[in-house]
């Protein structure tokens, strides 16, 4: 028995379910968790240590974020926790969770479409999968603006039913 058992009872599964109940600031029915950011929990003795990747600098809300994962950690009775951000391999939106996906698409936010159809180089500007309208769900629509709400978002129209909405860009 030593100082640890206390710490020790605590699973990183179990960490890693009260991390989804922290949101992402600018989209809040996507938790950190659904985010992809978060790369490790981890146990240094007494103290959790979560290792954060952050998303693009267009969305700077790390500090908000690391908070928010304390104060919640903090809740559930861990005294001490660390955050710690890992920058390589840099997040891309291929780490969103199909949770996330879905959650997006709740919202009213088209997902990223995946990176990979991007690098595959023969995809690469030649053939460019539409974005799908997340009301309606049709392959007819626009981008408006590079730039939608925030800049790691786009802005689109749906040609079918007119409605504009924003597509996270794929990163
Ligand atoms: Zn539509």
């Amino acid at each position: 028995m030593n100082a640890d058992v206390a710490t020790d009872s605590v699973s990183v599964q179990q960490v890693m379910q009260w991390l989804a109940l922290v949101p992402d600031p600018e989209i809040p029915v996507l938790s950190v968790v659904d985010l992809g950011i978060i790369r490790e929990v981890s146990w240094d003795g007494a103290t959790c240590v979560v290792t954060i990747t952050p998303t693009y600098s267009g969305c700077p809300a790390m500090q908000e974020i690391s908070a928010h994962v304390v104060d919640t950690l903090r809740q559930k009775g861990l005294a001490s926790v660390r955050i710690q951000t890992r920058l390589s391999p840099a997040w891309t939106t291929d780490w969103l969770t199909p949770a996330g996906h879905a959650a997006l698409k709740r919202y009213g936010i088209a997902p990223p479409k995946e990176k990979a159809i991007d690098i595959s180089g023969l995809a690469r500007g030649v053939h460019r999968a539409p974005v799908q309208c997340p009301r309606c769900g049709s392959d007819a629509t626009r981008l408006v603006s590079q730039f939608g709400s925030t800049s790691c978002k786009a802005l689109y129209r749906c040609s079918h039913c007119g409605e504009p909405f924003d597509y996270f860009k794929a990163h």
